[in-house]
């Protein structure tokens, strides 16, 4: 049995298509969608993820800006720049590309944030409404891992969905939303035991642990829905002809760059599971995906109902 590829760039392009005409018929009523990213530092890894975020944004006729204060910011520093954020009315959401440089308190600059503009989803607020069960901005990462088993026609209710991976961004909020759509949840961490046994009980496995081929094909349950969250950067030689023995294109790839992504779960589960998402190009494109749709939503919440205040609008560029 081979799966069936549950290609993340597919439902990429159908919800940028949607958000497309929601942009412009928000634009239409006089509330153009804006993000601004906040990139502290020269991290040649956020910038390219920044860019990405930006150009996103441009493809979606949304705002965007970009600030950028150098790697010797101060929290105090970064604390007033999301303080100006939060007033500036253009703005719906604030992206603080992480990691900050170390001087910096990631919590309490994260937590300035303004919950209605926390596309991120990572405010205590927009975590407790989670929790709750109530409407509110969710974590992007676990939001697309959502829209690919619905939009796949997964069946969620009643299915035991094991989560490898416990932390604040992934984890625990897949966790949350698996549990709301009714599935029977078990969340799995370093500690937990005889992994290769709870997972052989999953419907639904979602890996999000950054070990590069961890989960092993014989640990999926025969016709088992994969979400491989893992994004693991392989540079050995040895490991590649390992991991793609049976992949003699992938391996060939290899060869040419010297190095390949790989997810958490071996390349070989494709012959158990009955669905899986390969990496690259299965949850990797909804991330960003989702910061545009939870930007949208921002927008829409804060501008597009009669209670909206006209406070100031100023700083992004359009
Ligand atoms: P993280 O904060 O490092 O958390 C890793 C989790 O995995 C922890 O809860 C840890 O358990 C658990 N874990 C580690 N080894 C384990 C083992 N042997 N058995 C069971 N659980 C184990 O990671 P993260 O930020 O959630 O990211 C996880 C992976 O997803 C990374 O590869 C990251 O690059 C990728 N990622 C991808 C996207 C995307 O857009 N595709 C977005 C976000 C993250 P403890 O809590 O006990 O330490």
């Amino acid at each position: 049995m081979t799966a069936r590829i549950l290609d993340g760039n597919k439902i990429r392009d159908q919800i940028f298509a949607e958000l497309k005409d929601e942009v412009r018929l928000l634009t239409a009523a006089g509330v153009r969608p804006g993000l601004a990213a906040v990139l502290a530092g020269e991290n040649p890894a956020s910038q390219l993820y920044v860019k990405s975020k930006i150009a996103a944004c441009e493809h979606l006729g949304m705002a965007s800006g970009l600030i950028t204060p150098p790697a010797a910011v101060t929290t105090l520093d970064l604390l007033s720049t999301v303080e100006d954020l939060n007033r500036d009315n253009s703005v719906d959401g604030i992206l603080i590309q992480l990691p900050l440089p170390p001087q910096v308190d990631t919590k309490r600059v994260l937590e300035a944030v303004d919950p209605a503009k926390d596309v991120d989803g990572f405010h205590p607020i927009n975590l407790g409404r989670l929790v709750s069960g109530r409407p509110g901005l969710v974590a992007c990462t676990p939001a697309g891992c959502m829209e690919i088993l619905r939009r796949n026609g997964i069946t969620i209710e009643g299915a035991n969905a094991v989560i490898l991976g416990r932390s604040d961004i992934v984890g625990k909020p897949m966790a949350l939303l698996l549990l709301h759509a009714n599935a029977t949840v078990t969340l799995c961490h370093s500690k937990t035991r005889d992994l290769p046994e709870v997972v052989r009980r999953a419907d639904i496995v979602v890996a999000a642990m950054g070990k590069a081929a961890y989960v092993q094909a014989d640990w999926i349950k025969p016709g088992a829905t994969v979400l491989d969250v893992g994004t693991n950067h392989i540079t050995d030689a040895k490991e590649a002809e390992r991991l793609f023995r049976n992949f003699p294109e992938r391996l060939e790839k290899f060869g040419a760059k010297s190095f390949a992504l790989v997810g958490d779960v071996h390349p070989d589960a494709i012959n158990t599971a009955g669905a899986l998402t390969p990496v690259p190009g299965g949850v990797g494109p909804m991330t960003i995906t989702m910061l545009m749709s939870n930007t949208v939503k921002a927008a829409r919440l804060r501008r597009a109902s009669p209670r909206v205040s006209s406070s100031q609008t100023t700083a992004i560029a359009r």
